[in-house]
C-alpha cells in the first residue's frame, strides 16, 4: 500500500492526471467523489460535475464494495468499471490513501486507474474485428468478381454452365448480403440502438412455423419434432427478435448434424438463476462441441474449425447475437454437448414488466 503526503491533493493530483494518459478517481473517508479526471470522463462518457458528491462505489459497482472501502490492505486489482450507457470496462487500479500532511489523519482514498492498457486492448481488438470482417468480405467477392469475369470473356460458354455461374454469382450476393445485416445487426447491439417492443408471445406456434420452413429448406433432411407442456405460458419478449433467435438455433442444428435426421425442441417451464422462466431446448445428434470451444461458439465470429464448419455456409455472427438478444430480453442462451448430443437451452421471461404472470388461455 502506497501513501500520498498532500498538501492541497486536488492541485497535484490535476497535475498529476494531465501528465499520464491514465484516469483517477478520489473520494473521502464518506466514499464521496472529490475528483474525477479528464481521461475517466472520456471512457465513461461521465463528467466530472455529475459525480462529484456522489458515492464512488454507487457510481463505479464495485463489487466487493465493503473490503475495497474499508480495508486498506488491499491496494491492487481488477475492477468492472460500469459507463454511462450501461457498458462494462475491466481495468487494474492501485489505490492510495491520501493522508493529511501535518495530523497524517487519512482524508480518502486515490484511486488509480490503468487505462492505458484498456486502450491498447481496444485497439487490438478493433484492428482484429476489421481484419476478420475484411476477410469474410473478401472470400465472395473474389468469388463475384471471378465468375463475372469468365462471363463476359467467354461468350460460347454452354447454357448449364452460364446458368451455374450466375448462379454462384447469386449465393455469393446473398451470402454478402446477409454478412452486412449480421453486421448491422451486432453494431446496434453494440450501440444499444435497438429497439424492442416485448409483449406477449405464444412461442410454440412461433417455433412450428420456424420448423416448417428449416424442413422445407434442407429439403426434408431432417424431422423436426417439437414437444412442450400441457400448458405453455406466454413469453415476454420482442417476437421479431425472438423468431430470430430460434431460427438461428433450429437452422444450426439441421446444418450442423448432417446425416442424421432428427431435431428435438423441448418447451416447458423451469427454474433459471431463481426465477421461473421458460426454456425451450434445440437438440442435434451432430458433430458436437468439444468442451475447449463451449464458449467460442458465443463470440464474435466464433466458427469453430472442422471439415463441416469450412464447408457449411455461416457468419459466425448467429450466436454471438442470438446470446446477447436473449439477454437484452431479461433470458439466456446457453449450450451443452456431450455423448453426441448438442443441447442449446433458450431461456426466456413468462413475466411482464409489471409482475404479472400471462398463461395461455
Ligand atoms: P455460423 O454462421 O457459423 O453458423 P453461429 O454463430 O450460428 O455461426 O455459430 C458459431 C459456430 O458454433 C458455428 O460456426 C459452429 O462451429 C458452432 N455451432 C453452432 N451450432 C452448433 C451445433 N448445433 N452443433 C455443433 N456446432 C455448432
Amino acid at each position: 500500500m502506497s501513501s500520498l503526503v498532500l498538501h492541497d491533493p486536488a492541485k497535484v493530483l490535476e497535475s498529476v492526471a494531465r501528465a499520464t494518459r491514465n484516469g483517477f478517481v478520489a473520494y473521502n473517508n464518506d466514499s464521496k467523489i472529490t475528483y474525477f479526471s479528464d481521461r475517466l470522463e472520456e471512457i465513461t462518457g461521465f463528467v466530472e460535475a455529475e459525480l462529484l458528491g456522489k458515492n464512488f462505489n454507487e457510481v463505479f459497482g464495485f463489487k466487493e464494495v465493503p473490503s475495497f472501502a474499508k480495508t486498506f490492505d488491499v491496494c491492487s486489482r481488477p475492477v468492472v468499471l460500469y459507463t454511462r450507457d450501461g457498458k462494462t470496462i475491466n481495468l487494474e487500479t492501485r489505490t492510495a490513501q491520501i493522508i493529511e500532511g501535518e495530523s497524517e489523519e487519512v482524508r480518502g482514498h486515490l484511486v488509480f486507474f490503468f487505462i492505458e492498457d484498456y486502450r491498447k486492448d481496444l485497439d487490438k481488438a478493433q484492428s482484429e474485428f476489421i481484419s476478420t470482417v475484411s476477410h469474410e468480405l473478401r472470400t465472395p467477392i473474389t468469388s463475384i468478381k471471378g465468375f463475372a469475369s469468365t462471363l463476359l470473356q467467354h461468350n460460347a460458354l454452354d447454357e448449364e454452365k452460364r446458368k451455374k455461374y450466375i448462379k454462384i454469382i447469386k449465393d455469393q450476393a446473398e451470402r454478402l448480403s446477409r454478412l452486412v445485416e449480421d453486421l448491422l445487426a451486432v453494431s446496434r447491439l453494440e450501440s444499444k440502438k435497438l429497439q424492442l417492443t416485448i409483449h406477449p408471445v405464444k412461442i410454440k406456434a412461433i417455433i412450428e412455423n420456424i420448423a416448417l420452413i428449416i424442413e422445407s429448406k434442407y429439403k426434408g433432411s431432417h424431422r423436426i419434432e417439437i414437444s412442450a407442456t400441457d400448458v405453455v405460458p406466454d413469453v415476454w419478449v420482442d417476437s421479431d427478435r425472438l423468431e430470430q433467435i430460434l431460427t438461428n438455433l433450429i437452422d444450426n442444428a439441421v446444418k450442423y448434424s448432417p446425416g442424421k435426421d432428427l431435431v428435438e425442441i423441448k418447451i416447458r417451464p423451469s427454474q433459471y438463476e431463481g426465477k421461473e422462466m421458460l426454456r425451450v431446448n434445440v437438440i442435434d445428434y451432430g458433430i458436437g462441441i468439444v468442451q475447449e470451444d463451449i464458449r467460442k461458439v458465443f463470440t464474435k465470429f466464433g466458427r469453430l474449425d472442422s471439415p463441416l464448419t469450412r464447408k457449411t455456409e455461416g457468419t459466425g455472427l448467429g450466436l454471438y447475437i442470438s446470446a446477447s438478444l436473449a439477454k437484452i430480453m431479461s433470458g439466456d442462451l446457453q449450450v451443452k454437448s456431450e455423448g453426441g448430443k448438442t443441447t442449446f437451452s433458450l431461456y426466456l421471461p413468462i413475466e411482464s414488466h409489471e409482475g404479472g404472470v400471462v398463461w395461455w388461455d
